[in-house]
């Protein structure tokens, strides 16, 4: 006879970790829960001495199409949180109702309002830091003081007091029990000093909670069904195939993975494995004259919302900025070769949000069914519509900057937000998971993780990801409390 475990779980990222937080205060004291993350814990130290973030190759994982358009994974216990970049920003009320609002794309089955609560415990528990004014409503002031503005963010938030703010971010700017302040020094994909918010350094403890059994390189290969429930789980151990079985089945294992999953386990939808989305970016390079960048406390040193929420969503793409304090991920364009103004430069990273098209997809590898397969035909063209006004926007940001000249402006193979693919929605016809991430037909199912987005924002995504854990959690448990 297979185990029996009250719940599993697969995976070990954000929407696994922040769902098991909330699942266990509502968990019996016996209550038994398996976790299965197929990566290794990849330690901090392992991660320093590889310079790397998993011991697991990408492409041991998937095979990408396209391979201008990058998706990047980081398997292993923790998930992307290791490789992350820490941007911790909400998304705008509007990103929720887009058709409602502005008469384009759909509107998520839930509302900003409903995450509000949500959000303030995943800042609190990422300890975040952010602005003490908020582009968005907020019940509660960030966890952590503002980072310190570069000199250009300062001279836009004198201009534009409503349209730049300080990041909002987990590189801490305070030290933190576990985390020390961000020391800005660059090399920020391995945040050597492990200022950032990861699972290890925050949230391992729910994994070490006595009802929980973590297996390790245990990948899963799929979930089993009978009598219209979700039964069990199927998963590999060395060159064992096991079989699980559980009340409730949780997949935690990204938009690239859960689709994957559910497409092996022959659960179908029209739908599943479409509308594959991320941000559209593009890299703007300036310079300016008399005025320094990349002295700001932290990699990214402040977000533009001047071209965010509005009217101007009817017709084009959102758009979200970054100025980056980092002067290593744009190579030898970073500096200037003049004497003395070598940093009269700035770098800012113009994300625009994507309509989902149906044909962006991941499948499963015909050649290798372990393996998922992306394969990415284009953006919308309301997101091409939003980035042919950079031009513009740069006019505008030269109110506030003393702009010499535009540099570069060129778009970047990745924002490294993988949406779309198990869309949420309150019509089984026209979406696979329900607004509490429930699968439609498999009522023990739920599909965490940004898989369930069904249109992206300019916004990063993850602690929207961890806010529907919880939102999901507490629904699953509503009136136990
Ligand atoms: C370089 C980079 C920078 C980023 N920066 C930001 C940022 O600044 N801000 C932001 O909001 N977001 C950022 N992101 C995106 C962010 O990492 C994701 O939104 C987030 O990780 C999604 O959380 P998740 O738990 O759904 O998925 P993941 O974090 O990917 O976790 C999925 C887990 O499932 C496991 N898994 C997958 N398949 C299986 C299987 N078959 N069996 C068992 N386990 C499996 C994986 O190993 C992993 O542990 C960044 C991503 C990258 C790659």
């Amino acid at each position: 006879m297979p185990p029996h475990y009250d719940t599993i779980i697969v995976g070990t990222g954000f929407a696994s970790a922040f769902f098991l937080l909330r699942h266990l205060e509502y968990a019996s004291p016996d209550a038994k829960i398996l976790v299965l993350e197929r990566g290794r814990l990849d330690s901090k130290k392992w991660q320093l001495e590889n310079r790397a973030t998993s011991s697991i190759p990408a492409h041991n994982v998937f095979v990408n199409k396209n391979l201008d358009k990058h998706w990047l994974t980081s398997p292993g216990f923790g998930g992307n949180s290791n490789c992350w970049w820490g941007g911790a920003t909400r998304m705008m009320p509007g990103d929720f109702q887009l058709q409602s609002r502005y008469g384009v794309g759909i509107d998520w089955p839930l509302s900003y309002d409903d995450l509000e609560m949500h959000y303030g415990v995943v800042e609190d528990v990422m300890s975040v830091s952010g602005p003490v004014d908020s582009p968005m409503p907020r019940s509660k002031p960030f966890p952590q003081p503002p980072h310190i503005f570069s000199d250009p963010d300062a001279r836009l938030k004198k201009h534009f007091p409503e349209g730049w703010f300080h990041p909002a971010t987990t590189r801490a700017r305070v030290a933190t029990a576990s985390r020390p302040a961000c020391c800005a020094s660059g090399v920020c994909e391995l945040c050597p000093v492990d200022a950032k918010f990861t699972i290890q350094n925050g949230l391992a403890s729910v994994f070490h909670d006595p009802r929980v059994t973590l297996l390790l390189e245990a990948p899963v290969d799929g979930i089993e069904t009978a009598g219209g429930r979700a039964s069990g789980v199927v998963y590999r151990q060395g060159d064992r195939t096991v079989h699980a079985e559980a009340d409730l089945v949780v997949l935690g294992a990204s938009a690239l993975f859960n689709p994957h999953i559910l497409l092996r386990s022959n659960i179908q939808h029209p739908l599943l494995g479409k509308r594959l989305h991320e941000q559209m970016p593009v890299d703007v390079c300036l310079d300016l004259k008399g005025v320094k960048a990349y002295n700001g406390s932290t990699t990214i040193s402040g977000n533009g919302y001047l071209f965010y929420e509005g009217e101007h969503r009817r017709d084009h793409a959102a758009c979200l900025i970054e100025t980056w304090n980092a002067p290593f991920a744009y190579g030898r364009n970073a500096f200037r070769s003049e004497r003395d103004r070598w940093t009269e430069r700035v770098f800012m990273r113009f994300m625009f949000d994507d309509l989902p098209r149906d044909d962006n997809t991941v499948t499963v590898n015909a050649a290798n069914p372990q393996l998922a397969e992306t394969r990415f035909n284009g953006y919308s063209d309301y997101a091409l519509r939003g980035a042919a006004l950079i031009p513009k926007m740069v006019e505008t940001l030269a109110q506030a900057l003393p702009i010499e000249g535009i540099v570069s402006v060129l778009t970047g193979a990745t924002t490294a937000h993988i949406q779309g693919t198990v869309v949420m929605g309150d019509d089984p016809a026209s979406s696979i998971v329900d607004r509490h991430l429930i699968h439609h037909q498999y009522r023990n199912l739920l599909v965490l993780g940004a898989s369930a987005f069904p249109t992206a924002a300019p916004a990063y995504p993850s602690v929207t990801v961890s806010a529907l854990s919880l939102w999901a959690a507490d629904h699953l448990h509503e009136g136990q409390a």
